[in-house]
């Protein structure tokens, strides 16, 4: 059976991976994606993570397989060669110099954010080499307020966006996000979006869980509403099953569907060249409809 998929982008946190489980990614997801990667599929871990906190939690969750490409902060490619990731260059170099540029002008209005949040949040702000604004917020209600305020304030500076997961959020530049990596890496290895699967559970993954970018998309049991909504929008998946069971399920149902149609074109084609099939199978049906 020849594959329709020849990539399958995975969000990490909550999607493969769940810290609580044992192991944190299931033996079945696992031997799953080991037998798309031994038929060529480029797997694609599409993570919110940084390389080194990504990297350190594959190795502790003892992995026997690794992906193909790893795209970190939502935003940098990097390639596995061997056994490292090395950073895909010029568009980590063009992502890099976007957000330096984007940023410079951020800088200005930080301290009335900054003193924004304090006044109305316990939260925890800092700036990290990725955003000089970085929020982790003590619970959902008080994330989606702050996210809305930075929402308006984002409306200000051309080209600037939040990023949230859960209880984090970060700013970002519009071009640089999830669906616009998992794009280059399609465009770099001349795939379709026809041929991409995309699986995700949270805010920031609804950039990759786009029709642009995939045909075929997963979610969770445990992926949040609007995540669901926008997978069912698109005729997606969305499983009862949480994280990487759920996310093993909608795999088994995309490879088997794969599987009967190409059952049925192959039926087709026996038909159309004896015109022998069809025939007998519509005597049984009618036989079938009259008993
Ligand atoms: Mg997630």
């Amino acid at each position: 059976m020849s594959l329709p998929v020849r990539i399958l982008s995975t969000d990490f946190d909550g999607t493969l991976h769940a810290e609580h489980e044992d192991p944190p990614i299931p033996r079945r997801l696992e031997n799953l994606i080991a037998r798309l990667q031994r038929q060529g599929v480029a797997w694609v871990i599409n993570t919110g993570r940084d390389l080194s906190s990504l990297m350190e939690t594959l190795g502790r969750a003892q992995v026997t397989i690794w992906p193909d490409y790893v795209v970190t902060v939502e935003r940098e490619i990097h390639r596995r060669e061997e056994s490292q990731y090395v950073g895909l260059e010029p568009w980590n170099n063009r992502c890099t110099a976007a957000h330096q540029e984007l940023f410079a002008r951020v800088r200005l209005d930080l301290p009335d954010l900054i003193a924004w949040v304090k006044a109305r949040f316990h939260a925890t702000l800092y700036e990290d080499a990725f955003s000089p604004f970085c929020l982790i917020a003590q619970n959902n209600g008080d994330a989606d307020a702050i996210h809305a305020y930075l929402e308006e304030y984002c409306l200000t500076v051309a080209n600037l966006t939040v990023v949230r997961n859960d209880i984090y959020a970060r700013f970002s530049h519009v071009a640089y996000n999830k669906g616009a990596a998992l794009g280059e890496i399609a465009r770099r290895l001349e795939v379709s979006s026809e041929s991409i699967i995309a699986a995700g559970d949270h805010l920031n993954d609804l950039p990759m869980l786009s029709e642009q970018y995939a045909k075929w998309l997963i979610a969770p049991g445990n992926a949040i509403p609007c995540v669901k909504e926008a997978v069912l929008r698109q005729k997606g998946f969305v499983a009862e099953e949480l994280h990487g069971h759920g996310v093993a399920c909608g795999l088994e149902r995309i490879l088997q569907s794969a599987k009967s149609s190409v059952s049925s074109e192959t039926c087709r084609i026996d038909h159309s060249v004896t015109g022998i099939r069809l025939s007998a199978s519509t005597q049984q049906v009618r036989k079938s409809s009259i008993v």
